[in-house]
């Protein structure tokens, strides 16, 4: 993939300068419109996403039926939903969504609940939930997040980022989307390695990101707020099933001829 960022660099200047203006604004108690700072944003991105829309029209990734919002009890009582969104998300990290699915599985037909998950013993969780990645290292994060909820929560999950990434096994990326599944709130862009990985082929960053949380910090630069929930999903099944991690289906990719990522690959 190429590496520089050519058509960026034009636009970067002229931010440059507004900014410092900006500032003089402030420093003096000065009332005054605000300016309108021409925010960047990716060349294309409007029609890529329309291709990737029209490529996931069909719904038919993992994502789309083992995800998140298909892996909780929907007639359990609120607050253990809001458990199981969360258990569900710490199950998901390095590990396929079928795998996370099917060890919710296993957990709900035990009754999952925080009380249930500190009534069980650590091996037998570990047998639960095997063999989702990292599994012995979350039977402790989840146990432990599990005692706080209970302590401090009530046995609800906490309803704000700061708090919920507080908890042990939780990273930024299950908080957004705890937000926005168990909360129905919008708080940031969840960004994983799928999202990550194609926002920086399709050039969505300013300047090329080395981490999920560095991407999400500059999608929400630019990335009008309305799409912030839409884009996990849609991004998730487009990297499951187009843009793989290793040798993507440039060729089958309606966007072909609008990604800098595409040839030599
Ligand atoms: S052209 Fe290839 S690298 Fe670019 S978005 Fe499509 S599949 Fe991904």
């Amino acid at each position: 993939a190429r590496k520089s960022h050519s058509p960026v660099k034009r636009r970067r200047k002229a931010q440059r300068l507004c900014v410092a203006y900006e500032g003089s604004d402030s420093e003096k108690g000065v009332k005054a419109e605000p300016l309108k700072v021409p925010v960047w944003e990716p060349q294309d991105w409007q029609q890529q996403l329309v291709n990737i829309r029209a490529m996931r029209s069909k719904k038919d990734a993992p994502v789309d039926h083992l995800g998140v919002e298909h892996c909780y009890d929907s007639s359990a009582p609120p607050k253990v939903r809001r458990y199981q969104v969360l258990l569900s998300l710490m199950l998901s990290s390095q590990t396929k969504d079928q795998v996370t699915a099917g060890a919710m599985q296993r957990l709900r037909a035990q009754g999952l609940t925080v009380d249930g998950i500190l009534q069980t013993d650590d091996a037998t969780l570990g047998k639960l939930i095997y063999p989702v990645g990292f599994w012995r290292s979350k039977v402790k994060y989840i146990k432990q997040t599990s005692t706080i909820l209970q302590q401090r929560y009530g046995g609800d999950i906490p309803a704000s980022v700061a708090e919920l990434v507080a908890l042990p096994g939780v990273g930024p990326k299950m908080a957004h989307l705890a937000m926005a599944v168990a909360w129905g709130t919008v708080s940031g862009i969840a960004v994983d390695t799928h999202v990550h990985r194609i926002a920086n082929r399709l050039r969505w960053t300013k300047k090329a990101t080395k981490s999920p949380e560095e991407t999400r910090a500059a999608l929400e630069e630019w990335l009008p707020r309305e799409l912030w929930h839409e884009i996990n999903g849609l991004l998730v099944g487009f990297g499951q099933q187009t843009c793989l991690p290793v040798r993507p289906r440039c060729q089958a990719c309606l966007n072909q001829a609008l990604c800098p990522a595409a040839q030599g690959l």
